[in-house]
């Protein structure tokens, strides 16, 4: 079923969902649904599958030598939503990327998803490569989020990139985008990043997920926006527990966000892992219950692979 049909079944219940990544190249499938396990007692009605791209590694050639290659560290998105919607029965939503896939790849995999009977996929971008200064096209994929959902919403008329054909399944993907409440990285303002994702919703997106944020004034101030241009597809909010004290330096430093002063002082006057991590898990907590008396539609939960501390918050919330 899509994201949207969920929300609107719930009538105006916010609903809990999160996001897995897969697991390093070599590593079983297990730890992943051991994570995924805990968390279904609270009735996700989809999960999300992240993709990364492709990385340059340094292979050593025994020789003294090393062999600069390109290789995928986390592959089997689409293996791992089609095992867990079989396993859980649940909705699974993998994300597609501009980053490293031309379009012909990216129709393949499209057309594995309506096989598998995948209802929704996130469209992205994706970041520039590590050893790239800004994000590179590949060659003969797509440049922005918007021509990604432009691509698969013309899918779902029948419009395949080359053929014509007699189309009598069509699919008809729901489609999520990123928002950034605190503006994407590379945006010269708020104003203009969200002339973008207005440009995504008027491509074919369906809903927004947001980038995650610690200041819930900063969410609501960003959906008051959207509306104000216009933008009127649900926007659900990501929430990420901070976990350990690198954390304080990582999350702006990556995805250019601010962390409140509270939040940093409660991280600064705990003396372990263990008390940093409750820290996290209170804030999130605090957060939630602010935006579900608000009445959002979905808490999104990233839980970078691991769930004891995203249990503990919805235990609390739903
Ligand atoms: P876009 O919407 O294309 O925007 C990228 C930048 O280009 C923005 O600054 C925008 O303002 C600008 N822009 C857009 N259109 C134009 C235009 N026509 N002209 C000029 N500028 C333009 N990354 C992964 O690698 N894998 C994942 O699974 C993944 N999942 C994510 C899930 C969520 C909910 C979020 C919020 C992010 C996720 N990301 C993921 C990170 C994402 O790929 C990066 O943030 C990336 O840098 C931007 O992606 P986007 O889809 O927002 O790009």
């Amino acid at each position: 079923m899509k994201v949207t049909q969920h929300i609107e079944n719930a009538k105006g219940e916010t609903l809990f969902s999160f996001e897995i990544i897969p697991p390093q190249k070599g590593k079983s499938i297990q730890e992943l649904y051991d994570n995924i396990d805990p968390l279904m007692e609270f009735k996700p009605p989809f999960i999300d599958v992240t993709t990364s791209r492709e990385e340059f590694i340094y292979v050593n050639k025994g020789n003294g030598l090393l062999e600069k290659k390109l290789t995928r560290m986390r592959p089997g998105t689409l293996g791992i939503c089609a095992s867990i919607k079989h396993k859980y029965n649940v909705d699974t939503v993998p994300h597609v990327l501009c980053g490293g896939f031309t379009k012909e790849e990216t129709e393949y995999l499209l057309v594995d998803c309506h096989y598998l009977g995948i209802d929704n996929v996130m469209a992205l971008r994706g970041d520039a490569m590590k050893d790239e200064q800004s994000f590179v096209p590949t060659n003969g994929g797509n440049k922005y989020a918007s021509d990604l959902v432009s691509q698969i919403y013309q899918l779902n008329q029948g419009k395949y990139l080359h053929e014509v054909m007699d189309i009598d399944n069509k699919a008809d993907f729901c489609i999520g985008v990123a928002g950034y409440p605190e503006k994407h990285l590379e945006s010269p303002s708020l104003q203009t990043d969200l002339k973008r994702l207005k440009e995504k919703v008027d491509a074919g997106a369906d809903y927004v997920v947001t980038q995650m944020f610690f200041d819930n004034a900063k969410y609501f101030e960003f959906v008051a926006k959207a509306r104000e241009m216009g933008i009127t597809v649900p926007i659900i909010p990501g929430i990420k527990p901070i976990a350990v004290e690198r954390h304080l330096q990582v999350l702006p430093q990556i995805f250019r966000i601010d962390l409140p002063e509270d939040l940093i002082a409660g991280v600064e006057k705990c003396k372990n892992n263990a008390e940093i991590r409750q820290v996290g898990i209170e804030w999130a907590i605090q957060q939630s219950i602010e935006l579900k008396a608000a009445g959002v539609p979905v808490l999104h939960y990233y839980s970078m692979g691991k769930s004891e501390n995203i249990r503990q918050i919805a235990s609390q919330i739903f």
